[in-house]
């Protein structure tokens, strides 16, 4: 990496500044997990990242049984009887019958039942005829099922050994219910990241308390709290940090030493007012500051002593779109998990847009619509305005722009980025 892209020049222009792919490329070379492991209840798992991966030690479902209420017969002997049979037992889920079939046996069978020795076809209630006669119960079985038809195989799920979740990934309803059908009701995941977040500003007030003249409630707190629960991460308020050198270097120094990371927002370009900068470069090492992406340019990442710290910008907008795009991968890695890229979907813009500088990387709000021909298209927040929450609560996702796009046409496929790519429900 070129030195001067580490100068303390707030006059950097884009071409000085760093690329996306360069500060991406610097956090994933930093970051790593920096957190033991622990076996853990599993049903407190969801959202953890399983440390060890999981196999399956038995075949799930572990025996043939029924998919169906109806009559398991053999399908050997449903064409030598010509679908008629004597019904010779009853079975029910939870309460195998220990008899094997005889031949021109059926049994009576509903969903889950353990298929008795011998059968291995289902045909549905539905479309049986049961008749009884002289004491005995019978059924006529309509022609055409297959054989193994309406009837659910042994392994057919998970086969014996096969992989559950691999190591690193994280744990959604869907895994917790895989694990769980495995057996296991305990899992050994990556302890949760302690993280801590501060927002600086002398303007700031927290919600509940009244607003005076010049003053903004502190929305980025509850922002990054909230996106920080979809990592799985365990938050500490530092609180309001006014714009002073002192006690910013002061709440980061105390905070760098009992948490994992730091996130703050505000304070974080070159100005008088702000003092994020000076803070991480008097306490610990700066990696980066300075992008050349929008929204997002003044966002730093350094260290102080082993806690990463993250210096996001304070507009919310920004805020939101550097936690997604920088924060998020590195929170993952630091936490045990895999630092990727979230997927990009190719989808035709529903806008026109020119003048876009080169060399800098822009991130717009978009809003999937319907176009004229009733296919997808993606159109952007009609209006600018890092401070435009209303903006992130109608988009549906990010469109990405990248350093040499200057100008979009209707209809161009642009990449689109959906936030429930970012672990963030719709
Ligand atoms: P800064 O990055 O400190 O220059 O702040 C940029 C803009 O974001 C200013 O208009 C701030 O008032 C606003 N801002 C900073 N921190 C917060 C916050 N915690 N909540 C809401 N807005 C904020
Ligand atoms: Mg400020």
């Amino acid at each position: 990496m070129p030195e001067r892209r580490l100068i303390d020049d707030c006059f950097l222009t884009d071409k000085e500044r760093l690329r996306h792919d360069e500060a991406l490329a610097i956090l994933r070379a930093r970051v790593g997990r920096v957190v033991g492991v622990e076996e853990i209840a599993l049903d407190h798992a969801v959202g953890r990242i399983v440390a060890e991966g999981v196999a399956s030690p038995r075949p799930v479902p572990a025996a043939d049984n029924a998919a169906v209420d109806g009559y398991a017969f053999a399908h050997s002997d449903y064409e030598a009887t010509g679908g008629w049979f004597r019904v010779a037992a009853r079975v029910a889920a939870g309460h195998p019958s220990g008899a094997p079939l005889a031949a021109g046996q059926a049994v009576r069978i509903f969903t889950g039942a353990l298929m008795p020795a011998g059968a291995d076809t289902v045909a549905m209630q539905e479309d049986c005829e049961p008749h009884r006669q002289d004491g005995e119960d019978f059924v006529a079985v309509p022609p055409g099922l297959k054989h193994g038809a309406n009837c659910r195989k042994a392994g057919e799920d998970l086969p014996e050994g096969a992989v559950v979740v691999p190591h690193g990934a994280t744990l959604r309803p869907q895994e917790v219910a895989a694990i769980a059908s495995t057996g296991r009701d305990r899992v050994a995941v990556f302890e949760r990241l302690k993280v801590a977040v501060m927002s600086t500003g002398d303007e700031l007030v927290r919600p509940g308390h009244p607003l005076g003249s010049g003053q903004v409630y502190d929305s980025n707190h509850y922002l990054l709290r909230a996106l920080l629960d979809t990592v799985g991460a365990e938050v500490t308020d530092l609180g309001l940090v006014p714009d002073r050198a002192e006690a910013v270097l002061a709440t980061l120094s105390a905070a760098a030493g009992r948490h994992h990371a730091v996130l703050t927002t505000g304070g974080a370009s070159r100005g008088e007012e702000d003092h994020l900068v000076t803070s991480l470069d008097a306490l610990g090492k700066r990696h980066l500051w300075q992008l050349a992406v929008k929204p997002g340019r003044p966002m730093s990442f350094g260290q102080v002593g082993d806690c990463v710290v993250l210096a996001l910008p304070g507009n919310p907008v920004a805020a939101f779109v550097c936690f997604l795009l920088y924060a998020r991968p590195t929170l993952a890695a630091l936490g045990g998990g895999a630092f990727t890229a979230p997927p990009r979907f190719l989808v035709p813009a529903g806008f026109e847009l020119s003048g876009k500088k080169e060399g800098r990387r822009e991130f717009l709000r978009g809003i999937l619509a319907e176009g004229p021909d009733g296919r997808l298209l993606v159109r952007r927040f009609p209006r600018d305005g890092s401070g435009l929450i209303t903006s992130l609560r109608e988009a549906d996702g990010l469109i990405e722009l990248d350093e040499d796009t200057v100008a979009v046409e209707p209809g161009t496929p642009v990449p689109f980025i959906p936030f429930s790519a970012f672990g963030i429900r719709g």
